[in-house]
Protein backbone atom coordinates (compact mmCIF):
# COMPACT_ATOMS: atom_id res chain seq x y z
CA UNK A 1 0.00 0.00 0.00
CA UNK A 2 1.51 3.35 -0.96
CA UNK A 3 -0.04 5.21 1.47
CA UNK A 4 -2.53 5.22 4.44
CA UNK A 5 -5.56 5.88 3.63
CA UNK A 6 -7.47 8.88 5.31
CA UNK A 7 -10.39 8.11 7.78
CA UNK A 8 -13.36 9.82 8.69
CA UNK A 9 -15.19 8.94 11.67
CA UNK A 10 -18.33 10.09 12.19
CA UNK A 11 -19.81 10.00 15.43
CA UNK A 12 -15.83 9.51 16.90
CA UNK A 13 -16.98 9.85 20.68
CA UNK A 14 -19.35 6.60 20.49
CA UNK A 15 -19.22 3.64 20.76
CA UNK A 16 -18.66 2.51 16.96
CA UNK A 17 -16.25 5.44 16.55
CA UNK A 18 -14.34 4.79 19.76
CA UNK A 19 -14.04 0.87 18.14
CA UNK A 20 -12.88 1.70 14.77
CA UNK A 21 -10.08 4.04 16.54
CA UNK A 22 -8.93 1.21 18.03
CA UNK A 23 -8.68 -0.51 15.44
CA UNK A 24 -7.13 2.36 13.30
CA UNK A 25 -4.29 2.32 15.83
CA UNK A 26 -3.44 -0.51 15.61
CA UNK A 27 -2.41 -0.09 11.68
CA UNK A 28 -0.81 2.76 11.39
CA UNK A 29 0.71 2.05 8.12
CA UNK A 30 -2.66 1.52 6.64
CA UNK A 31 -4.87 4.16 7.97
CA UNK A 32 -4.67 7.53 9.42
CA UNK A 33 -7.32 9.51 11.32
CA UNK A 34 -8.39 12.46 9.09
CA UNK A 35 -11.48 13.90 10.86
CA UNK A 36 -13.38 12.98 14.09
CA UNK A 37 -16.83 14.70 14.86
CA UNK A 38 -19.10 14.53 18.36
CA UNK A 39 -21.87 16.29 19.36
CA UNK A 40 -21.89 16.42 22.86
CA UNK A 41 -18.73 15.03 24.01
CA UNK A 42 -16.85 17.86 23.46
CA UNK A 43 -13.27 16.91 25.97
CA UNK A 44 -13.59 13.72 24.59
CA UNK A 45 -13.46 14.56 21.08
CA UNK A 46 -10.14 17.03 22.59
CA UNK A 47 -8.60 13.96 23.82
CA UNK A 48 -8.85 11.95 20.83
CA UNK A 49 -7.66 15.29 18.64
CA UNK A 50 -4.63 15.12 20.97
CA UNK A 51 -4.32 11.36 20.36
CA UNK A 52 -4.97 10.59 16.68
CA UNK A 53 -4.04 14.19 15.29
CA UNK A 54 -7.10 14.54 12.64
CA UNK A 55 -7.00 17.51 9.90
CA UNK A 56 -10.77 18.30 10.83
CA UNK A 57 -13.33 18.04 13.78
CA UNK A 58 -16.48 19.00 13.25
CA UNK A 59 -18.90 19.59 16.60
CA UNK A 60 -22.40 20.83 16.43
CA UNK A 61 -22.77 24.62 17.31
CA UNK A 62 -19.81 27.44 16.98
CA UNK A 63 -20.00 28.39 20.54
CA UNK A 64 -18.09 24.86 21.10
CA UNK A 65 -16.18 25.12 17.87
CA UNK A 66 -14.81 28.36 19.56
CA UNK A 67 -14.12 26.63 22.58
CA UNK A 68 -12.65 23.53 21.11
CA UNK A 69 -10.28 25.45 18.50
CA UNK A 70 -8.69 27.24 21.30
CA UNK A 71 -7.82 24.63 23.27
CA UNK A 72 -6.50 22.48 20.17
CA UNK A 73 -4.45 25.04 19.04
CA UNK A 74 -2.85 25.93 22.98
CA UNK A 75 -2.25 21.62 22.45
CA UNK A 76 -0.39 22.44 19.70
CA UNK A 77 -2.64 20.77 16.64
CA UNK A 78 -3.04 22.08 13.40
CA UNK A 79 -6.92 20.20 13.98
CA UNK A 80 -9.59 22.75 12.11
CA UNK A 81 -12.07 22.64 13.56
CA UNK A 82 -15.83 22.87 11.74
CA UNK A 83 -19.30 23.03 12.41
CA UNK A 84 -22.60 21.43 12.06
CA UNK A 85 -24.45 19.71 9.22
CA UNK A 86 -21.99 21.58 6.81
CA UNK A 87 -18.83 20.91 8.64
CA UNK A 88 -20.47 16.71 8.75
CA UNK A 89 -21.25 16.49 4.84
CA UNK A 90 -18.03 18.83 4.21
CA UNK A 91 -15.54 16.14 5.94
CA UNK A 92 -17.50 13.10 4.45
CA UNK A 93 -17.61 14.55 0.54
CA UNK A 94 -13.86 16.02 1.45
CA UNK A 95 -11.55 14.86 -1.37
CA UNK A 96 -8.79 13.51 0.82
CA UNK A 97 -11.12 11.09 2.66
CA UNK A 98 -11.15 7.12 1.70
CA UNK A 99 -13.05 5.81 4.12
CA UNK A 100 -16.30 7.22 5.94
CA UNK A 101 -17.50 5.43 9.18
CA UNK A 102 -20.68 5.94 9.19
CA UNK A 103 -21.61 6.13 13.04
CA UNK A 104 -23.43 9.00 14.24
CA UNK A 105 -26.76 7.60 15.86
CA UNK A 106 -30.14 8.43 14.38
CA UNK A 107 -31.55 10.42 11.47
CA UNK A 108 -29.15 12.97 12.46
CA UNK A 109 -26.25 11.03 10.46
CA UNK A 110 -28.43 10.66 6.88
CA UNK A 111 -27.00 14.31 5.04
CA UNK A 112 -23.56 13.41 5.93
CA UNK A 113 -23.83 9.62 4.98
CA UNK A 114 -26.01 10.31 1.51
CA UNK A 115 -22.68 12.83 1.07
CA UNK A 116 -19.62 10.39 1.47
CA UNK A 117 -21.98 8.03 -1.03
CA UNK A 118 -22.11 11.03 -3.66
CA UNK A 119 -18.62 11.88 -3.01
CA UNK A 120 -18.02 8.13 -3.53
CA UNK A 121 -16.33 6.87 -0.63
CA UNK A 122 -15.74 3.78 0.80
CA UNK A 123 -18.38 3.62 3.61
CA UNK A 124 -18.72 1.16 6.52
CA UNK A 125 -22.19 2.05 7.45
CA UNK A 126 -23.13 1.37 11.20
CA UNK A 127 -26.12 4.00 11.48
CA UNK A 128 -28.81 1.73 10.05
CA UNK A 129 -31.24 4.45 10.98
CA UNK A 130 -29.97 6.47 7.66
CA UNK A 131 -31.13 3.76 5.54
CA UNK A 132 -34.12 2.44 7.20
CA UNK A 133 -35.98 6.09 6.98
CA UNK A 134 -34.48 6.73 2.96
CA UNK A 135 -33.99 2.84 2.07
CA UNK A 136 -34.99 3.65 -1.68
CA UNK A 137 -33.51 6.89 -2.45
CA UNK A 138 -30.63 5.93 -0.17
CA UNK A 139 -29.98 2.84 -2.26
CA UNK A 140 -30.40 4.70 -5.85
CA UNK A 141 -27.82 7.30 -4.77
CA UNK A 142 -25.52 4.07 -4.20
CA UNK A 143 -26.43 2.70 -7.43
CA UNK A 144 -25.47 6.16 -9.03
CA UNK A 145 -22.10 6.46 -7.38
CA UNK A 146 -19.50 4.84 -7.47
CA UNK A 147 -19.33 4.59 -3.72
CA UNK A 148 -18.51 1.09 -2.10
CA UNK A 149 -21.10 0.08 0.85
CA UNK A 150 -19.92 -1.80 3.61
CA UNK A 151 -22.07 -2.89 6.50
CA UNK A 152 -20.86 -2.81 9.91
CA UNK A 153 -23.61 -3.94 12.01
CA UNK A 154 -22.37 -7.09 12.83
CA UNK A 155 -25.76 -9.44 11.48
CA UNK A 156 -25.61 -7.47 7.93
CA UNK A 157 -21.68 -7.88 8.07
CA UNK A 158 -22.00 -11.62 9.04
CA UNK A 159 -24.68 -11.87 6.04
CA UNK A 160 -22.45 -10.03 3.38
CA UNK A 161 -19.56 -12.49 4.37
CA UNK A 162 -21.83 -15.16 3.49
CA UNK A 163 -23.31 -14.52 0.55
CA UNK A 164 -21.35 -14.86 -2.92
CA UNK A 165 -19.41 -11.99 -4.57
CA UNK A 166 -22.18 -11.54 -7.25
CA UNK A 167 -25.33 -11.37 -4.76
CA UNK A 168 -26.44 -8.24 -6.26
CA UNK A 169 -28.24 -10.13 -9.22
CA UNK A 170 -30.58 -10.61 -6.94
CA UNK A 171 -31.01 -13.48 -3.93
CA UNK A 172 -32.86 -15.98 -6.13
CA UNK A 173 -30.09 -16.01 -8.88
CA UNK A 174 -27.58 -17.04 -6.47
CA UNK A 175 -29.60 -19.89 -4.69
CA UNK A 176 -30.35 -17.84 -1.30
CA UNK A 177 -33.91 -19.11 -0.10
CA UNK A 178 -33.64 -17.16 2.92
CA UNK A 179 -31.45 -15.19 5.41
CA UNK A 180 -31.14 -16.17 9.30
CA UNK A 181 -30.86 -12.74 10.61
CA UNK A 182 -29.96 -13.89 14.80
CA UNK A 183 -30.81 -11.87 17.76
CA UNK A 184 -29.91 -12.00 21.38
CA UNK A 185 -33.03 -11.25 22.68
CA UNK A 186 -32.44 -8.32 24.69
CA UNK A 187 -32.14 -8.36 28.64
CA UNK A 188 -35.54 -9.09 29.00
CA UNK A 189 -36.05 -12.15 27.10
CA UNK A 190 -37.18 -14.24 29.74
CA UNK A 191 -38.93 -11.70 32.09
CA UNK A 192 -42.41 -11.48 33.11
CA UNK A 193 -44.30 -9.53 30.73
CA UNK A 194 -46.33 -7.78 33.38
CA UNK A 195 -42.71 -6.74 35.06
CA UNK A 196 -41.89 -4.91 31.43
CA UNK A 197 -43.83 -1.64 32.45
CA UNK A 198 -41.37 -1.48 35.44
CA UNK A 199 -37.96 -1.95 33.33
CA UNK A 200 -35.71 0.60 34.06
CA UNK A 201 -33.28 2.96 32.32
CA UNK A 202 -30.12 1.31 33.68
CA UNK A 203 -31.60 -2.16 33.09
CA UNK A 204 -32.64 -1.45 29.10
CA UNK A 205 -28.99 -0.21 28.85
CA UNK A 206 -27.83 -3.17 30.13
CA UNK A 207 -26.99 -5.30 27.49
CA UNK A 208 -26.19 -9.17 28.10
CA UNK A 209 -23.49 -9.36 25.52
CA UNK A 210 -22.54 -6.45 23.68
CA UNK A 211 -21.36 -2.88 24.80
CA UNK A 212 -23.19 -0.38 22.79
CA UNK A 213 -24.26 3.18 23.15
CA UNK A 214 -27.34 3.93 25.10
CA UNK A 215 -30.20 4.37 22.19
CA UNK A 216 -29.14 1.35 20.12
CA UNK A 217 -29.23 -0.63 23.25
CA UNK A 218 -32.74 0.37 24.37
CA UNK A 219 -33.80 -0.12 21.22
CA UNK A 220 -31.94 -4.34 21.52
CA UNK A 221 -33.93 -4.23 24.78
CA UNK A 222 -37.34 -3.35 23.22
CA UNK A 223 -36.19 -5.28 19.77
CA UNK A 224 -36.92 -2.21 17.70
CA UNK A 225 -33.11 -2.75 16.85
CA UNK A 226 -33.90 -6.45 15.11
CA UNK A 227 -36.85 -4.47 13.45
CA UNK A 228 -34.60 -2.16 12.25
CA UNK A 229 -32.24 -4.52 10.89
CA UNK A 230 -34.77 -6.56 9.04
CA UNK A 231 -35.67 -3.20 7.02
CA UNK A 232 -32.20 -2.55 6.77
CA UNK A 233 -31.15 -6.11 5.43
CA UNK A 234 -34.21 -5.82 2.31
CA UNK A 235 -32.62 -2.94 1.11
CA UNK A 236 -28.76 -3.88 1.70
CA UNK A 237 -29.52 -7.60 0.19
CA UNK A 238 -32.53 -6.26 -1.82
CA UNK A 239 -34.36 -9.11 -0.18
CA UNK A 240 -38.33 -9.08 0.78
CA UNK A 241 -39.70 -9.03 4.57
CA UNK A 242 -40.58 -12.92 4.27
CA UNK A 243 -37.40 -13.48 3.09
CA UNK A 244 -35.76 -12.57 6.19
CA UNK A 245 -36.07 -14.84 9.60
CA UNK A 246 -34.96 -13.44 12.82
CA UNK A 247 -34.08 -16.12 15.12
CA UNK A 248 -33.38 -15.56 19.12
CA UNK A 249 -29.81 -16.52 19.56
CA UNK A 250 -29.05 -15.84 23.43
CA UNK A 251 -25.15 -16.47 23.19
CA UNK A 252 -24.73 -13.52 19.90
CA UNK A 253 -21.88 -15.96 18.49
CA UNK A 254 -23.77 -16.56 15.61
CA UNK A 255 -24.12 -13.37 14.05
CA UNK A 256 -26.19 -14.01 11.02
CA UNK A 257 -26.70 -16.96 8.79
CA UNK A 258 -27.77 -17.20 4.99
CA UNK A 259 -29.76 -20.08 4.02
CA UNK A 260 -29.41 -21.78 0.37
CA UNK A 261 -31.70 -23.51 -1.74
CA UNK A 262 -29.47 -26.74 -1.37
CA UNK A 263 -29.85 -27.46 2.22
CA UNK A 264 -26.60 -25.14 2.92
CA UNK A 265 -26.79 -23.04 5.67
CA UNK A 266 -23.30 -20.88 6.05
CA UNK A 267 -22.98 -18.54 9.49
CA UNK A 268 -20.47 -16.41 10.75
CA UNK A 269 -19.46 -16.52 13.74
CA UNK A 270 -17.24 -14.62 16.70
CA UNK A 271 -16.85 -13.08 19.73
CA UNK A 272 -19.27 -10.24 20.07
CA UNK A 273 -16.82 -7.53 19.73
CA UNK A 274 -17.84 -4.60 17.09
CA UNK A 275 -13.91 -4.06 16.31
CA UNK A 276 -14.54 -7.55 13.99
CA UNK A 277 -17.37 -6.23 11.39
CA UNK A 278 -15.04 -3.13 11.43
CA UNK A 279 -11.69 -4.32 10.93
CA UNK A 280 -13.25 -6.32 8.13
CA UNK A 281 -14.95 -3.85 5.98
CA UNK A 282 -11.59 -1.25 6.80
CA UNK A 283 -9.81 -3.99 5.25
CA UNK A 284 -12.10 -5.62 2.87
CA UNK A 285 -11.34 -7.78 1.11
CA UNK A 286 -8.39 -8.21 2.74
CA UNK A 287 -8.05 -9.33 6.73
CA UNK A 288 -6.66 -7.49 9.17
CA UNK A 289 -6.50 -7.81 13.25
CA UNK A 290 -8.95 -6.42 14.84
CA UNK A 291 -7.44 -6.83 18.51
CA UNK A 292 -10.36 -9.76 19.08
CA UNK A 293 -9.54 -12.57 21.10
CA UNK A 294 -10.26 -15.89 19.25
CA UNK A 295 -13.60 -17.61 19.46
CA UNK A 296 -13.52 -20.07 22.43
CA UNK A 297 -16.49 -22.77 21.23
CA UNK A 298 -14.98 -25.57 23.96
CA UNK A 299 -15.83 -22.61 26.32
CA UNK A 300 -19.31 -21.74 25.37
CA UNK A 301 -20.15 -25.17 24.87
CA UNK A 302 -23.78 -24.76 23.13
CA UNK A 303 -25.10 -22.32 20.73
CA UNK A 304 -29.09 -22.32 21.53
CA UNK A 305 -31.97 -20.89 19.14
CA UNK A 306 -35.17 -19.63 20.05
CA UNK A 307 -38.40 -18.22 17.82
CA UNK A 308 -39.42 -14.43 18.78
CA UNK A 309 -42.02 -14.02 20.65
CA UNK A 310 -43.87 -10.59 19.19
CA UNK A 311 -46.31 -10.51 22.07
CA UNK A 312 -43.45 -9.70 23.64
CA UNK A 313 -41.59 -7.26 21.56
CA UNK A 314 -44.57 -5.42 19.64
CA UNK A 315 -41.42 -2.95 18.31
CA UNK A 316 -40.36 -6.22 15.99
CA UNK A 317 -43.72 -6.68 14.95
CA UNK A 318 -44.45 -3.05 13.85
CA UNK A 319 -41.27 -2.77 12.03
CA UNK A 320 -42.04 -5.85 9.88
CA UNK A 321 -45.32 -4.41 9.15
CA UNK A 322 -43.60 -0.97 8.29
CA UNK A 323 -41.06 -3.16 5.83
CA UNK A 324 -44.43 -4.72 4.00
CA UNK A 325 -46.19 -0.82 3.82
CA UNK A 326 -42.94 0.70 2.29
CA UNK A 327 -42.83 3.87 1.41
CA UNK A 328 -42.78 6.65 4.53
CA UNK A 329 -43.27 3.79 7.02
CA UNK A 330 -40.21 2.80 7.99
CA UNK A 331 -39.23 6.86 8.29
CA UNK A 332 -42.17 7.38 10.33
CA UNK A 333 -41.75 3.88 12.81
CA UNK A 334 -37.43 4.68 12.76
CA UNK A 335 -38.63 8.76 13.85
CA UNK A 336 -41.13 7.67 16.55
CA UNK A 337 -39.04 5.30 18.23
CA UNK A 338 -36.41 7.72 18.46
CA UNK A 339 -38.59 10.63 20.30
CA UNK A 340 -39.61 7.88 22.52
CA UNK A 341 -36.55 6.30 23.50
CA UNK A 342 -35.02 9.51 23.97
CA UNK A 343 -38.36 10.14 26.37
CA UNK A 344 -37.83 6.70 27.84
CA UNK A 345 -33.89 7.58 28.79
CA UNK A 346 -35.11 10.95 30.49
CA UNK A 347 -37.35 8.84 32.71
CA UNK A 348 -40.53 10.38 30.98
CA UNK A 349 -41.93 7.20 30.03
CA UNK A 350 -42.15 3.72 30.90
CA UNK A 351 -40.33 1.20 28.87
CA UNK A 352 -43.90 -0.59 27.69
CA UNK A 353 -44.69 3.04 26.30
CA UNK A 354 -41.98 3.01 23.37
CA UNK A 355 -43.83 0.64 21.56
CA UNK A 356 -47.34 2.54 22.41
CA UNK A 357 -46.23 5.52 21.37
CA UNK A 358 -45.16 3.81 17.59
CA UNK A 359 -48.11 2.19 17.51
CA UNK A 360 -50.16 5.54 17.71
CA UNK A 361 -47.77 7.83 15.14
CA UNK A 362 -47.94 4.49 12.98
CA UNK A 363 -52.27 4.53 13.10
CA UNK A 364 -52.74 8.44 12.60
CA UNK A 365 -50.11 8.76 9.94
CA UNK A 366 -50.34 6.79 6.39
CA UNK A 367 -47.59 5.40 5.03
CA UNK A 368 -47.15 7.81 1.35
CA UNK A 369 -44.99 6.64 -1.74
CA UNK A 370 -41.53 8.29 -1.52
CA UNK A 371 -40.22 10.38 -4.52
CA UNK A 372 -37.31 12.23 -2.71
CA UNK A 373 -35.55 13.16 0.01
CA UNK A 374 -37.97 16.03 0.83
CA UNK A 375 -41.25 13.40 1.23
CA UNK A 376 -38.86 11.66 3.52
CA UNK A 377 -37.59 14.26 5.83
CA UNK A 378 -41.09 15.49 6.01
CA UNK A 379 -42.46 11.90 6.60
CA UNK A 380 -39.96 12.14 9.85
CA UNK A 381 -40.89 15.34 11.00
CA UNK A 382 -44.35 14.49 11.13
CA UNK A 383 -43.89 11.50 12.62
CA UNK A 384 -41.43 13.13 15.82
CA UNK A 385 -44.85 15.98 15.81
CA UNK A 386 -47.22 13.21 16.69
CA UNK A 387 -44.79 11.11 18.88
CA UNK A 388 -44.17 14.80 20.65
CA UNK A 389 -48.04 15.26 20.87
CA UNK A 390 -48.81 11.87 22.47
CA UNK A 391 -46.06 12.92 25.18
CA UNK A 392 -47.61 16.35 25.90
CA UNK A 393 -51.02 14.58 26.14
CA UNK A 394 -49.16 11.87 28.79
CA UNK A 395 -47.93 14.38 30.87
CA UNK A 396 -50.68 16.78 31.24
P1 LIG B 1 -23.31 6.24 20.67
O1 LIG B 1 -24.46 6.88 21.31
O2 LIG B 1 -22.29 5.55 21.50
O3 LIG B 1 -22.55 7.31 19.75
C1 LIG B 1 -23.26 8.13 18.87
C2 LIG B 1 -22.33 9.11 18.19
O4 LIG B 1 -23.13 10.02 17.40
C3 LIG B 1 -21.55 9.99 19.18
O5 LIG B 1 -20.31 10.30 18.62
C4 LIG B 1 -22.43 11.23 19.29
O6 LIG B 1 -21.71 12.38 19.70
C5 LIG B 1 -22.90 11.37 17.85
N1 LIG B 1 -24.16 12.09 17.73
C6 LIG B 1 -25.29 11.91 18.46
N2 LIG B 1 -26.26 12.74 18.04
C7 LIG B 1 -25.73 13.46 17.03
C8 LIG B 1 -26.24 14.52 16.20
N3 LIG B 1 -27.49 14.98 16.33
N4 LIG B 1 -25.42 15.04 15.27
C9 LIG B 1 -24.14 14.58 15.12
N5 LIG B 1 -23.61 13.60 15.88
C10 LIG B 1 -24.39 13.05 16.81
O7 LIG B 1 -23.91 5.23 19.58
P2 LIG B 1 -23.28 3.88 19.00
O8 LIG B 1 -21.83 4.08 18.67
O9 LIG B 1 -23.66 2.76 19.87
O10 LIG B 1 -24.11 3.72 17.65
C11 LIG B 1 -23.85 4.50 16.52
C12 LIG B 1 -24.62 3.92 15.35
O11 LIG B 1 -24.12 2.62 15.08
C13 LIG B 1 -26.13 3.75 15.62
O12 LIG B 1 -26.83 3.99 14.44
C14 LIG B 1 -26.24 2.29 16.01
O13 LIG B 1 -27.51 1.76 15.70
C15 LIG B 1 -25.16 1.67 15.14
N6 LIG B 1 -24.63 0.41 15.66
C16 LIG B 1 -24.02 0.39 16.88
C17 LIG B 1 -23.52 -0.80 17.39
C18 LIG B 1 -22.77 -0.83 18.70
O14 LIG B 1 -22.27 -1.88 19.07
N7 LIG B 1 -22.67 0.24 19.42
C19 LIG B 1 -23.68 -2.06 16.67
C20 LIG B 1 -24.28 -1.90 15.36
C21 LIG B 1 -24.76 -0.72 14.90
P3 LIG B 1 -21.48 12.71 21.29
O15 LIG B 1 -21.06 11.43 21.90
O16 LIG B 1 -20.35 13.69 21.26
O17 LIG B 1 -22.75 13.26 21.82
Amino acid sequence: MSHPLQITVLGATGSIGLSTLDVIARHPERYQTFALTAFNRIAELRGLCRQHRPRYAVVASSDQARVLQEQLIGDGLQTRVLVGEGGLSEVAAHPETDVVMAAIVGAAGLRPTLAAIQADKRVLLANKEALVMSGALFMQALRQSRAVLLPIDSEHNAIFQCLPGDYAQGLSGVGVRRILLTASGGPFREWPLEQLSDVTVEQACTHPNWSMGRKISVDSASMMNKGLELIEACWLFDARPDQVEVVIHPQSVIHSMVDYVDGSVLAQLGNPDMRTPIAHALAWPERIDSGVSALDLVRIGHLDFHAPDEQRFPCLRMARQAAQNGGTAPAMLNAANEVAVDAFLEGRIRFTEIASIIEDVLNREASVAVHCLGDVLGADAQARRLASHWLEGHNR
